[in-house]
């Protein structure tokens, strides 16, 4: 399926025109971000917890420690997360009309908890792998003390929507003439910066590649 179909809760209706429900731009945006916002109920009251996700063809996961209220409340029933971006502050003739520019996506679904051992050792590989190419196979192998101590929940992307702004300020016809700098403010999509090692490394250990090339990836993208 290369579109999500629009849902009635996936339908944008405030700036419509920014909506996109084609997978390219919805895992382009997915693809690009590490922080996801997962938001459920928790007796009878929103919750919205940051963590980190990541995406595995049609289906996105997140994960964190078994004894996480998140995890362990959100497990099995519907939630929403989002992942977003701001990529600039723009700025009008008038307030009304400053704005941002930004690319995030919505998600629903019902969180599934991976149960298998093998599903959850492969999962955490290729979050580490994606992360990391050739990393998983350097580390000290999981134990079962930690695959127990890991939940990891995931879900089908199936009904989402992406939504994105770029470009200037849309000011009223009749503001253009007023004298005040309008324009845009870009961010600088975030760089990681130089890797720092860990003081108790034997200081000869060598710098590996998917340290190195995740910066330069990170840098050139
Ligand atoms: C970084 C950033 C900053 C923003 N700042 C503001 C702000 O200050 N004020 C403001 O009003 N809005 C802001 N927005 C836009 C905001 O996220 C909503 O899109 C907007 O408020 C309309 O909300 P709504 O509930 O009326 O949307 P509706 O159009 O009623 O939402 C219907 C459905 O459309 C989809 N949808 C809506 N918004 C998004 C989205 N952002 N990404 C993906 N799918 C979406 C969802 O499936 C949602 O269920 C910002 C967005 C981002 C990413």
């Amino acid at each position: 399926m290369r579109t999500t179909a629009p849902s009635n809760r996936s339908r944008l209706r405030r700036k419509y025109e920014r909506g996109r429900y084609d997978k390219e731009s919805l895992y382009e945006i997915l693809d690009s971000c590490l922080l996801a916002h997962v938001g459920y109920v928790l007796d009878g009251a929103p919750v919205v917890t940051p963590t980190l996700y990541w995406r595995e063809g049609d289906h996105i996961y997140w994960h964190g420690s078994s004894a996480s209220r998140m995890l362990r409340k959100s497990a099995g029933c519907e939630v929403c997360l989002t992942v977003s971006e701001l990529d600039g502050l723009v700025l009008a003739r008038s307030g009304m009309h400053h704005s941002v520019n930004y690319r995030s996506a919505m998600l629903f679904g019902t969180a599934r908890k991976v149960t298998r051992r093998e599903d959850k050792i492969e999962r955490m590989r290729i979050f580490v792998e994606q992360m990391f190419p050739g990393r998983w196979e350097q580390l000290r192998e999981i134990n079962e003390q930690e695959v127990k101590a890991t939940t990891i929940l995931g879900m089908p992307i199936d009904e989402a929507a992406a939504k994105v702004r770029t470009g200037g300020p849309v000011d009223d016809e009749e503001d253009y003439g007023h004298p005040v700098w309008a324009g845009v403010i870009p961010f600088v999509p975030k760089t990681p910066g130089e890797p720092v090692p860990d003081d108790r490394q034997d200081p000869g250990t060598a710098l590996p590649d998917h340290v190195r090339n995740y910066r330069v990836a990170r840098e050139v993208s």
